[in-house]
């Protein structure tokens, strides 16, 4: 029973009543003191115990339904709506009173050994789903407060690059351009924010459906290759086109590759290389970013995928120190890994092998 691990012995025995001697007294002494409810029935569907937990979140007590057969319980009780869940397979979670309980269930062999009872475990989860509604309504406040305003200016800055450049003065478009790339820069900045936030709070989402990820990749790498000319960089890719359609999240794989090519790049100088590989392992895929750039001190290491961290040769580089966290937590979710060498002054190279295999999901 997973859930038993999160059973907590909240009293010690305090040692002025006689300690219990027999084995069975001593468990039920024990089982009485956790923080978690407890309900055990034997193969007759009979209560033949119930610990002082689940008599308070269940508002019952004890002495009335120990030794009855669930169906001898009035219908309406929590405890008869809890027993009549079937949560062996699942948790359910169920209110009572004002308060959400955490019902699971397993079979548990009886003590003569002669067949099967069940132990049902109750766990208050009443302060956890209100906090996690709290943070879900900051992240969606959050995301509406700082992301709509932003959206409406690109939006004009949008209309105007299309429809009145060519009728505006040089020095205007200039700014239009500039306004442009910064709103860009300044959404990328917040969708990392609240993503770090989520990634904490763990609200980050991962939804995987089959995708092609040559196509993800060669996206990416066509997006960058621009900036590349324009930052006087060699940028080369080479996609192999034996990678099988997958089952992964395309739009946050698609954030990880960017963000590792977009890395390389930003911490690259004019005449450096970049190059991006993508090949087929065993059963995995291990696409490589390699870079002729600043490189990694080999005491940041370490470091360089916890939140907001900088290498202190990054200064003076625009950053957040979140997208590697953010990279990280995505290849996790695919149970993927990331690996990086680099030596400072020398370059650097990142390593993601993703599995192929449907096995692993
Ligand atoms: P940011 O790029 O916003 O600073 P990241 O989380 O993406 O944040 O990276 C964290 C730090 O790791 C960077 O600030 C930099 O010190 C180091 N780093 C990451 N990629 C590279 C790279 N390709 N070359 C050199 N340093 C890098």
């Amino acid at each position: 029973m997973g859930n038993m691990e999160n059973c907590r012995l909240n009293a010690s025995y305090s040692g002025n009543a006689p300690f219990p001697t027999e084995t069975t007294h001593l468990h039920e002494s024990l089982i009485d003191s956790l923080s978690d409810g407890v309900i055990y029935l034997d193969d007759m569907g009979v209560i033949r115990f119930l610990n002082r937990a689940a008599e308070e979140l269940l508002q019952v007590n004890r002495e009335f339904v120990v030794g009855k057969r669930i169906d001898m319980l009035p219908l309406r009780t929590p405890l008869y709506k809890v027993l009549s869940e079937y949560c062996r397979d699942e948790p359910v979670e169920i209110s009572i009173s004002g308060r959400v309980v955490r019902v699971n269930a397993a079979e548990m062999p009886l003590p003569d050994g002669a067949g099967f009872g069940e132990i049902v475990e109750l766990h208050d989860v009443t302060r956890e789903k209100s906090e996690r509604r709290q943070r879900e309504e900051f992240v969606a406040m959050m995301t509406h407060d700082l992301k709509s305003p932003l959206t409406v200016m690109m939006g004009y800055v949008q209309a105007i690059k299309h429809d009145m450049l060519d009728t505006v003065d040089p020095s205007v478009r200039s700014c239009i351009k500039e306004i442009d790339r910064s709103s860009y820069k300044l959404l990328g900045m917040i969708e990392d924010i609240l993503d770090a936030y989520r990634l904490e709070v763990g609200l980050l989402q991962i939804h995987r459906e089959f995708c092609d990820m040559k196509d993800i990749l060669q996206g990416c790498c066509r997006d960058i290759s621009q900036e590349a000319q324009v930052r006087g960089i060699e940028f080369t890719y080479d996609i192999s086109d034996q990678i099988p359609p997958m089952k992964i999240d395309g739009k946050q794989l698609g954030r990880v590759f960017a963000n590792l090519i977009g890395n390389a790049l930003k911490f690259t100088p004019r005449r450096g290389k970049v190059s991006v590989t993508a090949e087929m392992g065993d059963d995995s895929v291990l696409v490589s970013v390699l870079d002729t750039g600043i490189g990694i001190p080999e005491k940041d290491l370490p470091r360089i995928f916890n939140k907001y961290y900088r290498s202190e040769s990054a200064v003076g580089f625009k950053g957040t120190g979140l997208g590697l966290t953010i990279t990280k937590a995505i290849v996790d979710a695919h149970k993927g890994t990331i690996e990086v060498e680099s030596k400072e002054g020398g370059g650097s190279r990142f390593d993601v092998t993703l599995p192929t295999t449907l096995s692993e999901w």
